[in-house]
């Protein structure tokens, strides 16, 4: 049981470390550009992903 909440923990731990370093990634601010997905137009590329291909919505 203890084993169990340690890895629980463990497992909190990196995805609170990953989120922390995904959130000082300076391109997530987004960029003006082409959308590498789709190529529309976006003011805001993310990943090179307009909101639309990054959120899964159809066109
Ligand atoms: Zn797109």
């Amino acid at each position: 049981m203890a084993d169990q909440i340690d890895q629980a923990n463990d497992l909190n731990e990196q995805h609170l470390e990953r989120s922390l370093r995904a959130a000082r990634q300076p391109i997530a601010v987004g960029v003006p550009g082409e959308c590498d997905n789709c190529g529309d137009d976006s003011p805001r590329l993310v990943g090179g992903r307009c909101a639309r291909c990054r959120d899964g919505r159809p066109r």
